[in-house]
């Protein structure tokens, strides 16, 4: 394991240097997806996004920079013996936001196309995310550019092993916790914590979290995301009056979160009537039952085909009449293309970014309520942070005392953002924003300037 460490002030182009690297106070330049139109750059929407809350917030320019900007980022090289004996060196990332509120926290994704940008875009919604629930972290994230489903569990083992080893000068359970995000499992985060606790001569569970529960996993943590989606989108429902019982449900992205909203929200009562994955999607207007959707997911790898019902393409199910949208795929599905064309009254955003700004303002603009993403799938992070607790102390709770937490958490949460909402006239992702940017501030300016 290579502990070197290089501190930069300023590094032009630093997703391209060979070897560990940290550089301090990003200038926020770097990579750029070049041929990408502006608007989808996350990295480019997040930080105008502390743009447009900054002035709301009358925040001078050296603290809007400060706050656009990753604190602490680390790109590392690394090389994996693949099963036929060759070497393959890979690309991966941690980037560390703010540690205004407490240690860092965020997930490690594999994909073959993230990049540093996605990977800071990710980092700074998750300081907005704790914020705005209120747990005490700073946001980070993490990420491998590699094709986890073109490799054998052998090699998936080594090149988590070699990335934990390489992040580990930035790990550790008092400065910064991982947690699985797309492509990364329980079974990823118990290799992450056993290279870790091997490395230190004992065991540390608190270094990561979503881990299986026999070393250290919580109760409820695989549930949480979805959980705390449809808790936020009850909420919703009662402010606009809309009864949940019978309320037409669309979710695209039938995955962790957006099968188990699925289930979860049909168990209130609300009718799903269309999902989708990556492959297509179906809808039946009498509704169905998600678990059995699942199940026909996990027989043929898709919803595509389930029970012969209507096909429908990603694209016309975010556009069906129905009460309540759940967009739990990916990032920029709702543009300025098709936002005029939305139907639904709320829109629960399971998925991270899954608005560009301009499907923001038209969305508002035509009365649809979002619940934007750092609220609405905050309840990953909020059972994490759980987890982690649970970890230092050594004493684990029951699955009820997760979900009241949980339940408690969420709902003061969405009270707080819609309040703000209602008396400021702005859209619900501004108000999370105003409210956990503002906490954000508030910790800087307490804690001061060092020097
Ligand atoms: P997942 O990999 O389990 O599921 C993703 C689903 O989206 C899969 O069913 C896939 O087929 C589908 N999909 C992929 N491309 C699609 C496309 N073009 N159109 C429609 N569907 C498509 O991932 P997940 O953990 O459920 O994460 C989904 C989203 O939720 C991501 O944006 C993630 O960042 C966010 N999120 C997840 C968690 C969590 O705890 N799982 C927490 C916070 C946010």
């Amino acid at each position: 394991m290579r502990f070197t460490l290089t501190l930069y002030t300023r590094v032009p182009f630093p997703h391209r240097l060979s070897r560990p690297s940290i550089h301090m106070g990003g200038e926020g330049g770097g990579e750029r997806c070049g041929s990408m139109p502006e608007e989808m750059n996350p990295f480019k929407i997040a930080q105008s996004q502390v743009e447009t809350v900054a002035k709301m917030l009358n925040l001078d320019e050296g603290l809007t920079e400060f706050l656009k900007n990753p604190q602490r980022e680390l790109h590392v090289s690394f090389p994996v013996k693949m099963d036929d004996g060759n070497i393959k060196v890979f690309k991966g990332y941690r980037v560390q936001h703010s540690m205004a509120r407490g240690p860092t926290k965020g997930g490690i994704r594999y994909h073959w196309d993230t990049n540093v940008d996605e990977v800071r875009a990710l980092a700074m919604w998750m300081t907005w995310k704790c914020a705005v629930v209120g747990i005490p972290y700073g946001g980070a994230k993490g990420g491998v550019t590699c094709n986890p489903k073109e490799m054998s569990d052998n090699e998936l083992e080594k090149l988590t092993r070699r990335f934990a080893s390489e992040i580990s000068i930035v790990m550790g359970p008092d400065t910064d916790i991982p947690a699985p995000d797309v492509n990364t499992t329980p079974q990823t985060m118990a290799w992450i914590m056993d290279t870790y606790s091997m490395n230190r001569g004992y065991t540390v569970p608190a270094v990561i979290t979503g881990k299986p529960i026999p070393v250290g996993g919580s109760l409820g943590r695989n549930e949480a995301t979805a959980r705390g989606t449809v808790i936020t989108i009850r909420e919703a429902c009662k402010k606009l009056g809309i009864p949940l019982e019978g309320a037409t449900v669309a979710v695209q992205g039938y995955g962790n979160a957006g099968s188990i909203a699925a289930y979860l929200i049909h168990d209130m009562g609300a009718k799903i009537v269309a999902v989708s994955d990556s492959r297509g999607g179906v809808v039946n207007w009498d509704g169905f039952d998600p678990r059995e959707a699942i199940k026909h997911k996990q027989e043929t790898g898709s919803v595509v085909g389930f029970k012969g019902f209507d096909a429908i393409t990603n694209e016309d199910l975010l556009e069906l009449e129905v009460d309540i949208l759940i967009p739990a795929a990916l990032e920029n599905v709702i543009t300025s293309e098709n936002a005029p064309n939305i139907k639904a009254k709320i829109s629960g955003e399971a998925a991270n970014g899954p608005n560009t700004p301009a499907a923001d303002d038209i969305m508002h603009g035509n009365g649809v309520l979002f619940i934007p993403d750092i609220l609405a799938n905050a309840g990953g992070v909020t059972v994490s942070y759980f987890e982690w607790v649970q970890g230092l102390n050594r004493l684990f709770w029951s699955e009820d005392e997760v979900n009241a937490r949980l339940e408690k958490i969420m709902v003061q949460a969405f009270e707080n953002v819609y309040a703000i909402h209602k008396e400021r006239n702005i859209n619900m992702r501004q108000a999370a924003y105003v409210l956990a940017m503002g906490r954000v501030v508030e910790a800087i300016k307490l804690r001061g300037f060092y020097p």
